[in-house]
């Protein structure tokens, strides 16, 4: 092993810079092989396109006729561009992408076909998607079925149909679906109550703009890594004796290999009509960050993904692995997909922004109070929404959002709440100025300062939209979106029945709207929080608030099965009792085999390749050492190490077997849940650690030409 070390380390000096084609003007290329509203207006007729944009905006469904004409539309422009294939394109509860590809050339007539039918809805072979028992049990057939709402794209020579996925029997097995039902929810909620101060809102939009972390290693050293193969993170590592502490890292010069690698994946996402804007590195070394401009949740979503597919693929090109894990490295910066948040009006208003006008003001602090305790009311749900395997790692590790919910909305915006909640019981007379009695009528654009740039906040207001950073990076945004869009339209369905409450008593419609923002603001206080989220005072302070510190997936992921999650996603449409059962089984049978696999990968390398290389190094010390002796010369020193090399030796060997013993115990288990959690609690959380301490150790003290894995330094400072 050690030798594929030295050889991949050797493969580093061959690497030569890729070519990377100089594009036109951004706005040349931006969008060329989606079939968008452009290409959709020029190839369709006039009635037709109007039928489809209608559809879109009311979340209807498009007939037969329209369907079929779109899909003319669609091969026509596909073939054009030199496609010889189409594929629904979906998102099972894997993880990632899944497409299945049919030629448009019909053999039979020998000419390409695509009809409205096949564009509508595909019967993938999908037996073998993780179904929670779902298909099993009720029909093993599943089928795709067209999204107009996020537009056809060209993929090579595939055209790519963006697609829901559900069973035959009609649940849904995707993280598609129940977003965009969650979507429709929170239009319809948050419509209905901003009609409570302007008629003309017809349409509520959320929007999402997610910011993408991600670490990139040279491919033949990620290959000398059997753990970053296996699992996506190094299972041991001595941190480097330069790691993030000179901060130096952080906005600085992108390495050259890196930026042409950006450069590349930045014009072939263009060129899918994802607007990449933003690129800079992250904090930690070989860290580094991408974020889009915002769009509709949806197509974001859709496009985060699709750009998570670009990276990698234009990566390889350029001999770079990128890894999205949560957390690649021990000791630096995880990496999450900050998903900033808001809501905007078909009138062009986003609800998130203070401004000028004091009657606005209302509109905008009604969202915003609405929200936070929104959060309050359902921080266990948020929390699970963000639960997987690898985020387990990240989340509360001291340089990442905590596992502990909680909003902060920095000091300005803490004034104004304070300041209503205080002048709340200010009467107020006919002809008053409500707003400037209640110190509302005029709240600045929200500057926030280096100070109130809390980066330690799981979910913070961020001057004109909510942040929730605490998404993984390797994530899907679809569960954390659906979670956050559900909760909004619940919390804003009850604001609005309680206002029409009051109203109904005779309250002045103003008034009645800041009763109840003042009785949210006091309901909701514990659940905000302006200080260090790292810190240990917050942990306990937490808990004396009451709010939960679920750190690890399967204990985290039980909120989804309580009586009021059951009841807010059976209420909301988004999604029926067996449907979150049974994607609560697909997510703790992934965290078992995922403890596994990292299980396995531990106990292989320390047993197989770390123990034999410490024995080696200690009979070459142990030679010497009797050498020394018979040299009548000190061998303290030596014998001092062959004995810490032994106690190591002892302790992972040791940790191994009972490791895989306890992993026999819980195989026996049928439970996935009581299976689950011994896979947390008496795998993970009791041995992984243990043993990374001692084969860390060990790398200090064998020598380096005989260590066989690839160290943190030279995995790291890639130029
Ligand atoms: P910051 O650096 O303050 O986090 P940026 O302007 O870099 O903010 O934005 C970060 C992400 O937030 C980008 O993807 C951006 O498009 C997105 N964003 C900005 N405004 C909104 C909004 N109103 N709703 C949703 N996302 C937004
Ligand atoms: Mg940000």
């Amino acid at each position: 092993m050690s030798q594929l070390r030295f050889e991949a380390l050797k493969q580093l000096s061959t690497r030569h810079k890729v070519h990377v084609d100089s594009p036109p003007n951004i706005s040349k290329i931006f969008g060329e092989n989606v079939f968008g509203n452009e290409q959709m207006r020029a190839s369709l007729a006039p009635a037709i396109f109007k039928k489809v944009s209608a559809a879109i905006k009311n979340h209807e469904k498009i007939d037969e006729t329209t369907a079929d004409a779109v899909a003319a539309g669609a091969k026509t422009w596909a073939i054009a561009k030199g496609a010889t294939h189409f594929t629904h394109w979906f998102q099972p509860m894997t993880g990632g992408t899944a497409e299945k590809h049919d030629s448009f050339f019909d053999a039979l007539s020998g000419i390409e076909r695509f009809k409205g039918s096949e564009l509508v809805q595909q019967e993938p072979d999908a037996s073998s998607f993780p179904s929670g028992g779902i298909r099993s049990t009720f029909e093993a057939r599943g089928y795709t079925a067209w999204d107009p709402t996020s537009p056809m794209f060209l993929y090579g020579r595939t055209l790519c149909i963006p697609t829901i996925f559900v069973s035959y029997t009609g649940e849904t097995l995707d993280t598609k679906s129940p977003l965009l039902k969650a979507l429709k929810s929170v239009d319809a909620s948050a419509t209905k109550v901003c009609q409570l101060f302007d008629k003309d809102i017809q349409h509520v939009v959320a929007s999402l703009g997610s910011e993408q972390e991600y670490f990139a290693v040279d491919e033949a050293l990620y290959m000398a890594r059997p753990d970053l193969v296996m699992a996506g993170r190094t299972v041991f590592g001595h941190a480097p004796a330069r790691g993030q502490q000179l901060e130096d890292h952080y906005f600085g010069t992108i390495p050259a290999r890196v930026y042409d690698f950006m450069r590349e994946f930045e014009i072939e996402s263009w060129k899918l009509g994802i607007p990449v804007r933003t690129r800079h590195n992250e904090v930690a070394p070989s860290q580094f960050e991408v974020a889009p401009l915002f769009e509709e949740v949806n197509v974001a979503n859709d496009h985060n993904q699709l750009m998570m597919d670009v990276i990698n693929r234009v990566g390889e090109k350029h001999k770079l692995k990128i890894l999205f894990h949560e957390k690649p490295f021990a000791g630096l910066n995880g990496s999450g997909k900050h998903n900033n948040w808001s809501l905007i009006t078909d009138t062009g208003v986003n609800l998130y922004a203070p401004t000028g006008s004091a009657r606005d003001n209302l509109l905008f602090l009604t969202f915003f109070i609405t929200t936070i305790k929104a959060v309050h009311e359902y921080a266990d749900l948020l929390r699970a929404s963000i639960a997987t395997p690898a985020n387990d790692f990240r989340l509360g590790a001291n340089e990442a959002p905590p596992a502990i919910m909680s909003v902060f909305i920095g000091s300005q915006m803490t004034a104004v709440l304070d300041e209503l909640e205080k002048k709340g019981n200010v009467k107020i007379e006919k002809g008053d100025n409500m707003y400037m009695k209640l110190g509302i009528d005029q709240i600045p654009e929200i500057i926030l300062d280096a100070t109130d740039r809390n980066r330690t906040s799981p979910f913070a207001f961020t001057g004109n939209k909510f942040e929730f950073r605490a998404v993984g990076s390797s994530d899907n945004c679809g569960t954390p979106m659906t979670v956050l869009n559900l909760i909004v339209a619940e919390q804003l369905d009850n604001f609005y029945e309680a206002v029409t409450k009051e109203i109904d008593k005779g309250t002045e419609k103003r008034i009645a709207i800041v009763n109840v923002l003042r009785k949210y603001i006091k309901e909701s206080k514990s659940i905000r929080f302006e200080g260090d989220g790292y810190s240990d005072e917050w942990v306990k302070e937490a808990a004396k608030r009451g709010l939960n510190n679920i750190k690890n997936m399967p204990h985290a992921v039980n909120a989804f099965m309580s009586k009021e999650s059951l009841a807010l996603f059976e209420k909301h449409d988004v999604m029926s009792h067996k449907e979150v059962e049974a994607r609560n089984e697909i997510k703790l049978e992934s965290y078992i085999k995922k403890v596994q696999i990292e299980a396995r990968v531990i106990g292989d390398l320390a047993v197989n390749h770390i123990v034999p290389t410490a024995v080696a190094y200690q009979n070459k010390l142990i030679v010497n050492a009797n050498g020394l002796k018979g040299l009548g010369v000190d061998n303290k020193a030596v014998v001092k190490t062959i004995k810490e090399i032994s106690g190591h030796i002892d302790i992972i060997t040791s940790s191994v077997n009972k490791m895989i013993e306890e992993r026999k115990r819980l195989n026996k288990l049928s439970d996935t849940h009581k299976k689950a959690y011994g896979y947390c609690d008496d795998v993970k959380e009791k041995y992984f650690d243990v043993i990374r301490d001692s084969v860390d150790k060990l790398e200090l003290l064998v020598d380096d030409e005989d260590w066989p894995l690839v160290k943190y330094r030279e995995l790291l400072f890639l130029r």
